[in-house]
């Protein structure tokens, strides 16, 4: 499970939105949102509270974010169908 990972993430949340962390960085921020649904919920979170405060506004989003998530995204689901044989949901179905 990834969420040992999930403080050194949340921590760099500000520098992602700010645009300073580098792509190596960002790769691994958004590969562990595709995993962990509670870091992509605070993201989700902290985004919506910076947009609204205008400190971050949609054109602001890097350019190849697309480009970003989409490799994330091709990445985890490639490695999820090679495991089982056909596409899982993600781990992050946690119940207290
Ligand atoms: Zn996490």
């Amino acid at each position: 499970m990834p969420f040992s990972a999930c403080r050194d993430v949340l921590a760099r949340v500000s520098d992602i939105l700010d645009g300073e962390a580098g792509l190596p960085a960002r790769l691994r921020f958004h590969g562990h949102l595709a995993m962990c649904d509670r870091c992509r919920d605070y993201y989700r979170q902290f985004r919506d509270v910076r947009a609204a405060a205008g400190v971050v506004l949609p054109e602001d989003v890097p350019a190849d974010f697309d480009e970003v998530m989409g490799a994330v995204l091709r990445a985890t689901q490639k490695s999820s169908v090679d495991q089982v044989g056909r596409p899982t949901r993600a781990p992050g179905h946690r119940r207290r």
